[in-house]
């Protein structure tokens, strides 16, 4: 099935014991993996608060190529230990089909924002057969965002997640503005899951629990969000990162609403 064919069709796919688009998703974890002991750590922590699956980023396409860049491939195979550990899905970002044979143990193929019109990297991510999430890029309308999803499906490859976080306009105050106007508009155009990145979109802790809120009202399938033990002390991302007590009240939040 073509992106742009039968919206109401609905594609549903497992990810372990979780069919997306049919059961709301909790992604969570850091923004990057920092060592072994951290992913750990977080690892254990969202398998107990009921977190379907780990984020972690090891290849972490940075604005300035002088912040941490992630641990890369080292990175991945302390997250396949975690994985195995604590028996959870895990995903992770790939920036380059050079890195393609590190993603073996990675459960969802993540493409950035800054990627999403790498046409050379959403076919690799296609031929591979896993789920690939793919961020909105921040100044690419819906329909080009659709057409890098049409790159993936391609390819053979149908487990495609779009996932909003957020747009550039001209409000400065916050990191991106996040567009929830896309969740109604993707759903009369496509029948891709969707799912929304309210962390990267605020830019703030503060602001990541009312529009995880308002994106579940909307209508989203899941929610992928940035959690540390240690917030002030994430090596990236740290303003956006919420706590373990926040993503207990966001999942709370959310669940409540899912319900009604
Ligand atoms: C991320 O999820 O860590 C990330 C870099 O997100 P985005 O591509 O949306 O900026
Ligand atoms: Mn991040």
């Amino acid at each position: 099935m073509k992106v742009f064919e039968n919206p109401s069709k609905k594609t549903t796919f497992k990810v372990k014991d979780t069919v997306i688009g049919e059961d709301f998703t909790f992604i969570a974890g850091p923004c990057s993996i920092e060592s072994l002991d951290q992913i750990d750590k977080i690892g254990s922590k969202m398998k107990e608060m009921g977190v379907h699956i780990l984020r972690g980023g090891a290849f972490k396409p940075r604005t300035s190529p002088y912040s941490f860049q992630g641990l890369g491939g080292t990175g991945l195979e302390y997250m396949s230990i975690v994985k195995e550990k604590y028996d959870i899905p895990i995903i992770s970002e790939l920036t380059s089909e050079t890195q393609l044979e590190l993603f073996q143990d990675v459960d969802i193929i993540q493409i950035g924002a800054r990627n999403m019109q790498n046409y050379e990297l959403l076919r690799a991510a296609g031929k591979l057969g896993k789920p690939v999430l793919l961020k909105r890029g921040y100044s690419s309308t819906i329909d080009e965002w659709l057409h890098a999803a049409e790159y993936i499906m391609s390819e053979g490859n149908e487990k495609v997640i779009l996932c909003e976080r957020g747009i550039r306009t001209f409000e400065t105050s916050t990191r991106f503005q996040l567009d929830l106007t896309s969740i109604p508009a993707l759903r009369q155009k496509t029948h891709l899951p969707i799912f929304v990145d309210p962390s990267h979109a605020a830019g703030n802790r503060d602001y990541v629990i009312p529009l995880a809120k308002a994106a579940a009202a909307v209508g989203c399938d899941g929610l992928i969000v940035e959690v540390h033990y240690n917030p002030l002390e994430a090596l990236s991302d740290k303003d956006q990162t919420i706590s373990y007590d926040q993503l207990e009240e966001l999942m709370d939040e959310v669940n409540y609403i899912i319900k009604k």
